[in-house]
């Protein structure tokens, strides 16, 4: 196992295994640089390679990581991606003098949290949320046609998606405001106008792209690992009384265009692929085009909620990416099997990620039964949706020997809207 001369403790998501990428800026002077997170520390990177410090052949001379983005770095490709982890891994190991011996240096790019602000990770110019668990999706099935088959004929055949709005992906910690929209009271003729008392999240992961594909050229199942730079903890947050009336014949449209909160460190497959594990077993055989090795990767999400009462946040959600029955080169090669084109920065979502089990359900749509099984919190308050003042922190890591490679986390917190007493109660409560 590979040490650094930076302590990390056993439990940290951000050990020399990890070496995440992000844009940072400090508060000191509020310049936007790419950035790694060795524990506590934020690593200026752009201050590495301004020293000349990454010197292979596919990053010298360029100026990759004094960026406003990660776009010029993800489109480079694996080559690169690769050569500016080995030359970090260098720089950072317990017997490399460079940094370890240079306090100066060290004291120049060595961060500690509290002087940084993280910033969006790229320019995001499409997002795609598909919806590939299928524990979520006959959840959803089972609640909302219950005398139907739980899964569309289709949804074993291809990964379910739809295009999102790039726009409103914000950054963790961004106050998200309950949506005013159109809803449709249980057993009205017609809708009322008002804010949404039906607020969730979504448990999910997301992955960005790495270099395009070109017009018309649709990207491999087999190579689509080569266009994936990296991924993040994804809460595409859902109010479920606008998604409800809104959502036929179309699919989501306003329900999920208000916030969709990313985890600020991109988390590489390089650093995951040690935590790649057999994915679920596809029954039937999907078209050619999807057939691949079927892998997955083993991380463990956590979802918790603490209420403005609460003292501090209470787990309700247990839940893995392993869990999803369709992959991520699965959803890249059905995404562009049009020749549909992907950009670097583009973000691609695997959709709720609920578990075969009550305490692992990714939406509190599913874990309070769409409420019928409203959530008891440690101060006596129940939910069987999210109130205002409300913080919700989804995280995820994979589990090493004596290590982490961890997501770090998502947080938001929901902030009311005054819609002049135009509320109304769900399921006639
Ligand atoms: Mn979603």
């Amino acid at each position: 196992m590979i040490h650094s001369f930076v302590e990390v403790a056993e439990v940290s998501h951000f050990p020399l295994q990890n070496l995440p990428w992000g844009v940072f800026s400090l508060r000191a002077d509020g310049r936007k640089r790419i950035g790694t997170r060795m524990g506590d520390w934020v690593v200026d990177v752009a201050g590495l390679q301004a020293r000349g410090l990454f010197d292979g052949p596919q990053l010298r001379g360029t100026a990759v990581f004094d960026q406003l983005t990660l776009n010029p770095f993800m489109a480079l490709g694996a080559p690169a991606w690769n050569e500016a982890r080995a030359t970090l891994q260098t720089l950072l190991a317990a017997d490399t003098p460079t940094l370890r011996d240079n306090a100066e240096l060290r004291a120049q790019v060595f961060h500690p949290l509290a002087d940084v602000t993280m910033h969006l990770p790229a320019v995001i110019g499409d997002y795609t949320d598909f919806y590939a668990s299928e524990y979520h999706a006959a959840n959803v099935g089972k609640m909302f046609r219950p005398d139907d088959a739980p899964l569309l004929p289709n949804w074993k055949q291809l990964p379910v998606g739809y295009h999102g709005r790039a726009s409103s992906i914000v950054l963790s910690g961004t106050e998200v405001v309950r949506p005013c929209g159109q809803i449709l009271p249980p057993g009205a003729a017609s809708p009322i106008f008002a804010a949404s008392t039906e607020l969730d999240f979504e448990l999910e992961m997301g992955f960005f792209i790495g270099p395009d594909n070109s017009l018309g050229q649709p990207i491999p199942v087999n190579r689509a690992e080569e266009h994936i730079f990296g991924l993040v903890l994804v809460n595409d947050w859902s109010a479920r009384d606008i998604q409800r009336w809104e959502y036929r014949p179309l699919g989501p449209f306003l329900a999920k265009n208000f916030a969709t909160s990313i985890s600020p460190w991109v988390v590489t497959l390089a650093a995951l692929r040690p935590f790649q594990t057999p994915g679920l077993t596809q029954d039937p055989n999907p078209l050619p085009y999807l057939q691949t090795a079927n892998t997955t990767l083993n991380i463990q999400l956590e979802v918790s909620l603490k209420s403005a009462q609460m003292d501090a946040p209470l787990v309700i959600s247990r839940s893995n990416m392993r869990h999803l029955y369709w992959n991520m080169a699965q959803m890249v090669a059905h995404h562009t099997i049009t020749g549909c084109n992907l950009r670097p920065g583009d973000l691609l979502a695997t959709g709720t990620i609920s578990g075969p089990t009550a305490d692992s359900y990714g939406s509190l749509l599913e874990l309070a039964w769409r409420g019928t099984r409203p959530l008891t919190l440690p101060t006596g308050e129940t939910r069987i949706f999210l109130q205002d003042g409300d913080e919700l922190t989804i995280t995820g890591w994979a589990q090493g020997d004596g290590y982490r490679v961890g997501l770090g986390e998502v947080y938001g917190r929901v902030a009311g809207q005054d819609t002049g007493g135009r509320m109304y109660s769900p399921f006639g409560k």
